[in-house]
Parts: structure tokens; sequence; C-alpha cells
């Protein structure tokens, strides 16, 4: 895979600085029930990395500690974990929003029967991976039968009143384009995926998140191999808005890996650029307990055009609405 980080560190990009922090998160291994070609940290059923009880102990003694409000729990499929529902319970019980960026076909895995009664229990929200409401499109990205899988998942999950009005039980889908362009109006795409979910499946959810594509990892090394990376840089740094600078995810989020390492967000920890703090090579979410990190600067580099980009873009949709 071609390494897209030389390149990008030459790429100048605004500095950014830190402000409160309100969201962990976490990335609790790299084990999947899928193995999708995309994928941006390769998962698979045969990976091992998995976050430890004692990480998440830190994790859980950290939301306390620091009042976070929101705990997002990434992977692999997260809820393989050994420790997911205890890290989910405990941090409820503290009154936390938390967060599961559920890959929907998890739910029909046999041992998680019941992960979708869990999750509603515990009024966790769940957002959902659906690159496009057409089957071939995700079957192509994803493998054969996922959407098939992904509509079962998500009608088990409406059943137990997910993405429902009044239920409580938040059911956000999020797209990325299928190749070197930028995401279209997440508004006008959000009405276009309820109109076909709902007529054709019976589906309904409440929210989607437009994400642009990263020239990082699987698909910045596609950028290289199709020598279209300058290319889709420049499209990323033309569509560049100042305006979007103050909303982009680092500087109320910092993300940690399987083992406890932290990053400004998840894509610096896919390139491995770990937080500046204190002259830490590396610093570990132990070792931020104590600390207040608002107003540290941020690790920038030329990726980071692409949550800057048009609409703009981050773990949570486009930042702006500007551009239906
Ligand atoms: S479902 Fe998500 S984590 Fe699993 S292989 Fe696919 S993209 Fe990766
Ligand atoms: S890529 Fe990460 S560090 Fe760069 S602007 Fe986006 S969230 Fe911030």
């Amino acid at each position: 895979m071609h390494d897209t980080l030389p390149l990008l560190e030459k790429i100048a990009f605004p500095p950014i600085r830190r402000g409160p922090l309100d969201t962990l998160q976490i990335n609790v291994g790299y084990r999947c029930n899928q193995s999708c070609v995309h994928c941006h940290v390769a998962a698979s059923p045969n990976r091992t990395e998995e976050m430890s009880g004692a990480v998440i102990d830190v994790v859980l003694a950290f939301l306390e500690r620091r009042r976070i409000a929101t705990l997002d729990i990434t992977g692999g499929a997260p809820e393989l974990n050994a420790h997911f529902r205890r890290l989910a319970v405990a941090a409820r019980d503290m009154g936390v929003r938390v967060m599961d960026r559920c890959n929907l076909t998890i739910l029909e895995v046999p041992g998680q029967e019941d992960l979708a009664s869990f999750l509603a229990a515990q009024q966790i929200e769940i957002v959902a991976s659906m690159p496009c409401y057409l089957e071939d499109n995700v079957d192509r990205q994803r493998g054969k039968g996922v959407f098939d899988g992904s509509i079962r998942g998500l009608k088990k999950l409406n059943a137990l009143g997910y993405g429902r009005d009044g239920s409580g039980l938040v059911l956000n889908l999020v797209y990325n384009p299928q190749g070197a362009a930028l995401p279209p109006p997440q508004v006008a795409l959000e009405a276009d995926y309820k109109r076909v979910l709902g007529e054709r499946y019976g589906v309904v959810f409440n929210g989607l998140y437009t994400m642009t594509n990263m020239p990082i990892q699987r698909f910045g090394s596609m950028l290289i191999s199709k020598h279209q990376f300058h290319s889709y840089v420049d499209l990323l740094r033309h569509a560049h808005r100042d305006e979007n600078l103050d909303g982009v995810m680092c500087r109320n989020l910092i993300s940690v890996d399987w083992r406890g390492y932290v990053y400004d967000c998840d894509f610096n920890q896919m390139l491995d650029l770990p937080l500046a703090h204190n002259g830490h090579a590396r610093p570990h979410l132990a070792d931020l307990i104590a600390d207040d990190i608002a107003g540290n600067p941020i690790r920038v580099a030329g990726h980071c055009f692409g949550c800057t980009a048009g609409q703009g873009s981050s773990c949570g949709g486009a930042l702006k609405e500007a551009a239906e």
C-alpha cells in the first residue's frame, strides 16, 4: 500500500488549536464480522487487536474525571470487543451519551442475537454505514449480501423504536462517495435516502451524515495508483472554506486507539500522527486524565482539507448545510 503521509506533510494547512473537549472517540479493536475492501483499518474476522479491560478502565476514569459528554465507540465491529457492554453500561450510568458505530450485519452474528435489545435498553445512539441505498453499490463496497443484511438490521432496529419520532432511540446513517469526488449536499441526499429506503423497504432513520473521503490509507493509496492523488487533493483545497475551520471535529474531540494512545482525530490515528502534548512522543489517555489540553495546537497536514472542503465533513457529517 502506498503511504500518503510524506505527500500530505508537504501541503500547508492553516494552524488550528483545540477548544474544550466534549467527545472521546475510541477504537476498541480491529476485529469485524466483515472485511470490506475500502475499510480504513483493514478490519476482518482474523484481526486480534483489541482494547484490553485495563485500557477500558482508563477510558471510564477519563470520562468521569473530565466530565466528557459523548463517547463515540468505533472498531472493527466495536460490539465484538469482550468489554463493549461493560463499557457502554458504565458510561450510560454516568449520564454520558454513547454512540456505537454499528455495521448492522453484526446484529445477525451468532451470539449477538440480543445486541439490538441491549443497545435499545441502554439508549445507545447508532451510527451505521450505508454507502448507498442501492443494493449493487453497497455489495460492491462491503461484500455480497451486505445490503440485504443491513436492511434486515435496520428493520430490527426500527421494530425496537430506533429512528422513530418520540422513541428517544437515535439511528443515523453514514454516506461516503464511491470515488474521488466531494459528497453531494447532505440535506438533499438525506431526503433521497429517506424516500427510497422508506418506499422500498419500510425503513426509517433520523439523519444521514455525508462524509468526505480522506486521501489516506486504502483510498489514498488507490488515488496514487490511479495517478489521481494530486488532482483529488487539489479538488479538496480549491473547495476549502475558511469558515469551516471553526467547526472541525478535532477542536472538541480526541481519538484513542486500541492500546490507549491519543490522536487529534481518527484520520490522524490512521496516519499515526499522535497528539502533540507536553513533549510526549506518544501520549497515552492515562497521561491526560489530569491535564486540560484546550489551547493545544492540532497536528494538521494536507488531508485536513477533507474536513474543510465544501459543506465540510466530520464524524457527524457535514459542518454546513449551505451547499444544498
Ligand atoms: S464493517 Fe466497517 S470496520 Fe468492518 S470491515 Fe467494513 S468498513 Fe471495516
Ligand atoms: S483531519 Fe483531523 S486534524 Fe485535520 S482538520 Fe480534520 S479532524 Fe482536524
